[in-house]
Formats: C-alpha cells, sequence, structure tokens
C-alpha cells in the first residue's frame, strides 16, 4: 500500500471512530452494525505494526491522527521539526510525533477567516453564541439532495464571512459524508468537516421542513442539519458540543420547536432557549 493511500485511510478511519463515539453518545440505542463493519472493512489491511500501534494509542485518545498546524502537533502541542514536515508533505512514510506518538498528516488547505473569531471576541460569549449566530440559521433549506442541502450551509458560511471558500468547504463535507453518513435517528444529522485551519469552531443549523434521504437508517428521513466547521485546535470543544446538543435535541418536543420555527430569528432564540443548561 502507498503511504499516501496509507495516510487517507487512517484519516478515515480515525472519523469512523469518532463517529462511532458520536453516535454512541446521541441515541439510546444506537445501532452500530455499519460503523463497526466499516471500521473492520478499513482496518483489515493496514500494516500489523500500523494496526497495534494505534489500537494503544486509541486506548488513551479518539484522535490518533492528527494535522501538523503552524509547525506544532495538534495532539500534544510539540513543535515538529521542518524536516520532518517535508518528509510528511511528500508522504513518504508514515510519521509518529516523537513526543506523542501519534501519527501526524498535512491538514487540507481550507481556511477559516480570521472574521469568525472576530465575531467571538468583541464580546465574551456564553453558551451556544460561542459557537454560532442568528445568521448561521438556515431555514428553510430547499432541495432534495445532500448536496443541495449542504450546499446551501457551505454558501451561508461564506457570505456570512466564517469560511474563505463555500465550494471547498462543501466538496469536503461531501467527501466526509462518503465516508459513512453523519445521520442519525429522529432525524438529525451532524455534517462536519475538520482539519480547517484558523477561526473558531462554527456551527450553521438548517432546517429542511419535508426532510430528506441523507442515508439515515432504515429510510428516514432528515430534517435538522447541524453543520459544523472544525478546526483542528477545537476538536475538544466539539465532542462537548455535540454531546451537549444531543443532551438537547434528543427529546422529540424541542425537535418539533426548531421544525415549526418560522424564521431564522425564531430558529435561534429556540436553540439559545433550548441549549441554556446542556452547553455551556
Ligand atoms: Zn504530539
Amino acid at each position: 500500500m502507498s503511504n499516501r493511500k496509507l495516510i487517507n485511510q487512517l484519516i478515515q478511519l480515525q472519523e469512523l471512530i469518532v463517529a462511532r463515539i458520536q453516535k454512541k453518545a446521541s441515541m439510546a440505542n444506537p445501532s452500530l452494525d455499519a460503523l463497526d463493519a466499516n471500521i473492520k472493512l478499513l482496518s483489515t489491511d493496514l500494516p500489523m505494526r500500523v494496526k497495534s500501534h494505534l489500537n494503544d494509542l486509541l486506548k488513551k485518545n479518539p484522535e490518533a491522527m492528527v494535522p501538523i498546524v503552524d509547525g506544532h502537533c495538534t495532539g500534544c502541542g510539540m513543535e515538529v521539526k521542518s524536516s520532518l514536515i517535508n518528509e510528511i508533505h511528500h508522504a513518504k512514510e508514515l510519521h509518529r510525533c516523537l513526543n506523542c506518538t501519534r501519527y501526524l498528516y498535512i491538514p487540507s488547505e481550507i481556511v477559516a477567516r480570521e472574521h469568525a473569531s472576530r465575531v467571538y471576541g468583541e464580546k465574551r460569549q456564553v453558551g451556544i453564541a460561542r459557537f454560532s449566530t442568528e445568521p448561521l440559521m438556515v431555514t428553510p433549506l430547499t432541495g432534495t439532495t445532500p448536496e443541495d442541502v449542504l450546499g446551501q450551509l457551505c454558501s451561508r458560511m461564506q457570505s456570512q464571512g466564517f469560511v474563505e471558500d463555500g465550494s471547498q468547504l462543501l466538496d469536503l463535507a461531501l467527501q466526509r459524508e462518503a465516508i459513512i453518513s453523519t445521520a442519525v435517528d429522529s432525524g438529525m444529522a451532524f455534517p462536519h468537516v475538520r482539519g480547517v485551519e484558523g477561526g473558531g469552531l462554527s456551527m450553521a443549523l438548517g432546517i429542511h421542513k419535508k426532510g430528506i434521504h441523507f442515508g439515515g437508517p432504515g429510510r428516514t428521513l432528515t430534517r435538522i442539519f447541524f453543520f459544523m466547521v472544525i478546526p483542528t485546535a477545537t476538536s475538544a470543544f466539539y465532542m462537548k458540543l455535540i454531546s451537549g446538543l444531543s443532551q438537547t435535541f434528543r427529546q422529540k418536543d424541542v425537535r418539533e420547536a426548531l421544525l415549526a420555527a418560522e424564521s431564522e430569528e425564531e430558529l435561534w432564540k429556540i436553540v439559545v432557549r433550548e441549549t441554556r443548561t446542556t452547553i455551556q
């Protein structure tokens, strides 16, 4: 297996492992069969030494494969020598951080705008307002495909200055969905793009009143889309955000309130009100 292929495979595997944790946290009786089958499939042809080191890393932390940002390992913060970064760029070999031994890779080129952090920086925000804002509420979403729906969320992220390039963001979000759908039961999905450089963790929320097929279990339609852009430095926040959202929106009446919102302003008010105690 070429190293480029090996690295991509490890990144996909990492996504599946995080998706599994997320699913377990957000559903009462999660069906993990499809995820487990995919994890197994991606693990089988890994070289033995990689597989065993990966398992050791995963015992301690779900983030076993981490990007290098600004010359530092995002797993432990240790500086990575430029000669090593160079080698990783050329993907000649699989490299580990000398300090925490996590596997290292160079993240995608997508850049979140500084604007986003400035929006949050002006006033010390609390709760969900640390991650989102009324202009990132999108209702109603239109269209019938994942591309339609994610396209509207990505272009909103761009028009509001949260990312430079909405169409690149869309490509990455669709690539992520292709690994395995982020839809859970109860008509919700948590599409996302990881490994973004700069900016803060930001979330757009889209409501599709009729629902679309987004790869949810069975023939479930997905109506509520929590779309997140996750800079590498914020993955710990991301897990907290996911667990807060799951706790809040596990309740049917709360989901119904979202679906009934008649304006983006109203949608934002509901989100703020309902997450007051679950997202600090
Ligand atoms: Zn490290």
